[in-house]
This record gives C-alpha cells, sequence and structure tokens, in this order.
C-alpha cells in the first residue's frame, strides 16, 4: 500500500506516519528527516539545505524528486510505504504518479490532515523530539509518560528543531498555502483524496485514518 500524508507544518504528519508505521509495516519516509540527516552530516549540500530551510522556503523539486525516487527502490519500501513531508509541488506530485508507473505501483489514498493555522503555529511551537530515536513529543498535547525520559528509547536527551520559530513558521505557512494546497484539487480529480479533521485528538485522528485505509 502506499499513502501520502498531505497537510500544512505542524499538522500531525509525521505523528500519523508513526502509527501507521508501528502499525501496517510500512515504511516512513519522511523528507524532512532525510534533508535534516544531510544537514547534520555537515556536507555541502547540507549546508545549502540548511539555508533555504531556515528561510521557511521549500527545497529545489529536482533534487527532491530525484532523492524519494532511490529512496523508494530501497527493499523496505516493497511492503508500501507512507510519504510525509512529499509532493509538496505540482511538479512532485506529477514526478510522483510517473515514477510510480514505471515500476507498476500506485497510490491507494491521499489523507488530508485539515488543521486552522491557529493551532498549527501552537503545535510547532510547543514540538520537540528525542534527540536518539526522533519520537516526537509536545510540551501539551504529548509528554513523555515520565518526565525527561523518551518513552520509546529511555533516552534523556530532546531536541527541537530549528525551523520551528515563529517567522520560520509563517514563510512555511505561506509556502504551504501557494505551492502544496492545489495538491488537494490534483489528488481530488484522481478520486483518491479522503479528509480528516486534523484538529481532533490524535488517537482519533489516527481512528479516522485506520477508517479510510482498512
Ligand atoms: P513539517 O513537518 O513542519 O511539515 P518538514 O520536516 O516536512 O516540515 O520539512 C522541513 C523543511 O524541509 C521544509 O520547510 C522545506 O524547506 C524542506 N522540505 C521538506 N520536504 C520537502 C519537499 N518535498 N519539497 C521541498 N522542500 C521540502
Ligand atoms: P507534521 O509532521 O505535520 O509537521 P507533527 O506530527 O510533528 O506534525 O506534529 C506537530 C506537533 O503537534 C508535535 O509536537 C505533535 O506531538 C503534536 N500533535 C500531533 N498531532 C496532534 C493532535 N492531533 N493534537 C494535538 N497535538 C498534536
Ligand atoms: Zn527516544
Amino acid at each position: 500500500m502506499q499513502l501520502i500524508l498531505l497537510g500544512p507544518p505542524g499538522a500531525g504528519k509525521g505523528t500519523q506516519a508513526s502509527f501507521l508505521e508501528q502499525e501496517h509495516g510500512l515504511a516512513k519516509l519522511s523528507t524532512g528527516d532525510m534533508l535534516r540527516a544531510e544537514v547534520k552530516s555537515g556536507s555541502e549540500l547540507g549546508q545549502e539545505l540548511q539555508e533555504v530551510m531556515s528561510s521557511g522556503k521549500l527545497v529545489d523539486d529536482s533534487l527532491m524528486i530525484s532523492l524519494i525516487r532511490e529512496r523508494i527502490a530501497k527493499p523496505d519500501c516493497e511492503r508500501g510505504f507512507i510519504l510525509d513531508g512529499f509532493p509538496r509541488t505540482l511538479a512532485q506530485a506529477e514526478a510522483l504518479t510517473t515514477m510510480l508507473e514505471e515500476v507498476d505501483r500506485r497510490l491507494q489514498h491521499v489523507i488530508e490532515l485539515k488543521v486552522d493555522d491557529e493551532a498549527l503555529v501552537e503545535r510547532i511551537s510547543g514540538r520537540y523530539s528525542c534527540a536518539k530515536c526522533g519520537e516526537g513529543y509536545h510540551d501539551s498535547f504529548k509528554l513523555p509518560k515520565q518526565d525527561g525520559v523518551c518513552d520509546k528509547c529511555g533516552s534523556t536527551e530532546f531536541s527541537r528543531r530549528a525551523d520551528d520559530n515563529a517567522e520560520t513558521v509563517a514563510s512555511r505557512l505561506d509556502a504551504y498555502h501557494a505551492q502544496t494546497e492545489p495538491l488537494v484539487a490534483y489528488y481530488r480529480d484522481l478520486g483518491i483524496l479522503a479528509s480528516v479533521d486534523g484538529m481532533a485528538e490524535m488517537d482519533e485522528v489516527q481512528r479516522q485514518i485506520n477508517g479510510i485505509i482498512l
């Protein structure tokens, strides 16, 4: 099964992709995570990416498309995958359609998470994650069961994303509305769009998604 989680920054794509990964054994492909790994490596490309990402703008389509093309050819994607953060432009969406046709696969569902802009700012400003395993948390909405200890791996180190600040968030939201939102109509026309209420609690959103894919 091939799925896309579509939604603005902070909508809960990563959170729901992790649920789907655990429950259904699908590979979670987060382009944001891939790009942050490249930045962390300190490579020349990583330095260029960091500049673009900290401005809240989108990274070049051709680079993103080749990144995903290579990634979906890996063995862990054979059973299917969830795309979190890709595609983000019409050019990326069209390239994905073509690349899946080439390998005789197709998208079953594109799940749009609908969340108001004000709630997004609140979600993003409280977001942090485990520095070791990447598990996501939130200052108000998802605290570790034991204070300061990751539920998943027991680590006591956490980190916050450099681009999760008020100024960058505003341009990321602008980029979403201008460049990514048109994909809703693109996938609706293909007949594979489903929308869920992303304002609901995490468990409820998960339940709604399971209702669509099962
Ligand atoms: P969020 O989880 O808040 O939606 P991501 O982690 O997906 O954010 O992305 C962080 C940044 O990485 C984006 O603001 C953008 O600069 C870049 N990025 C991630 N995915 C893509 C993509 N498919 N196309 C272009 N840029 C991307
Ligand atoms: P995205 O990948 O779309 O940028 P995340 O999954 O990282 O979004 O979620 C953003 C923040 O909001 C995280 O701190 C996460 O714990 C929290 N969050 C996710 N889903 C919900 C929800 N349904 N209700 C409240 N907070 C949520
Ligand atoms: Zn952890």
